[in-house]
């Protein structure tokens, strides 16, 4: 069992318009934009970063909008919801914000007896704000309080099919079984970083298979301290009959892939060297900033990619 991951580092979703989803991380939710790069292998898209004021990793909701593109179909084998963790105490105020963005699906349960209010991206994504304890310092946006303002990721709700494959690969990862409340258990890296939970929901053999599109989470990857740690995690997915890709650098951390036997990819990720190495904290996520492979489409990529306002 290893002892390297640490809990969420970042999750990566897909969208169909870059404005939309920027207004809606900055000025909805009230996340710091901290980075506007492109996708590293289809530079004509935009890699979008909302975090805390540095990023920090288990904060980190990133994005790559396709222009137009259709909306994802929500189902088995992906990560249907996107927690994140807010003061407790704090959830009617949110309802009551969310309402007034006419947010789509806005609901409030209690899962784990932790109060969430549940609601839709602009594309249809999944995602909760869970009450709960977090001493983590929150990035104040225009009309948010620190008693409201999101603390960074609370967990990740996966939808699978898989009897008990996924489970079995989370415990090899170092989570713990928590608790299990109807079809979820709730899963828990102990000592891990804030956003140490994952929720496993078990959906019927017959369930519909998600179609991944907008509104569909791509991969979700999780923090490791730094490269000497992620290449013991690689060597036991390797020995354990993972594939896994090799270490790939994509400026702000290293990152290694592999996908689960419910078929969710995901990534580990290094905490080093972070969303600072190439700007100042003050001007985090302002700049277009381009991979230094893609530095001579920088012309073009600044003419045709749209607009995003702060
Ligand atoms: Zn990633």
């Amino acid at each position: 069992m290893l002892s390297q991951i640490k809990g969420l580092h970042h999750v990566t979703s897909l969208a169909s318009s870059a404005s939309e989803n920027n207004a809606f991380f900055t000025g909805v939710l009230g996340l710091r934009r901290v980075k506007k790069t492109v996708n590293f292998d289809a530079p004509d898209v935009y890699h979008l970063y909302y975090g805390d004021e540095v990023g920090s990793p288990g904060t980190v909701m990133t994005y790559f909008p396709f222009p137009g593109a259709a909306p994802g179909r929500r189902g088995a084998g992906e990560v249907g919801r996107t927690s994140f963790a807010i003061p407790t105490g704090s959830a009617d105020a949110w309802v009551e914000r969310l309402g007034r963005f006419e947010v789509g699906n806005l609901a409030k349960d209690s899962r784990f007896g932790q109060t969430r209010v549940l609601f839709n991206g602009p594309d249809g994504d999944g995602f909760a704000l869970v009450e709960t304890e977090d001493d983590r310092a929150p990035w104040l946006a225009d009309g948010l309080s620190e008693e409201m303002a999101i603390r960074g990721f609370h967990s990740a709700d996966m939808t699978i099919t898989d009897d008990g494959a996924t489970a079995e690969l989370l415990g090899f990862m170092g989570y713990d079984k928590l608790d299990t409340e109807g079809d979820t258990t709730r899963f828990i890296v102990p000592g891990g970083n804030a956003a140490n939970a994952i929720d496993v929901t078990q959906a019927p053999r017959s369930s519909t298979r998600a179609t991944q599109s907008a509104g569909s989470v791509h991969h979700i990857a999780f923090a490791v301290d730094n490269r000497a740690r992620q290449l013991e995690v690689r060597e036991a997915l390797l020995d354990t009959g993972y594939q896994v890709t090799p270490v790939i650098d994509r400026d702000y951390f290293w990152a290694i892939y592999f996908r689960t036997p419910g078929g969710i990819l995901f990534e580990v990720a290094t905490n080093e060297p972070g969303f600072d190495r190439d700007e100042d904290t003050a001007h985090l996520g302002q700049a277009l900033k381009l991979p230094s492979q893609h530095e001579h489409l920088r012309a073009r990529l600044e003419r045709q990619l749209e607009p995003l306002g702060d």
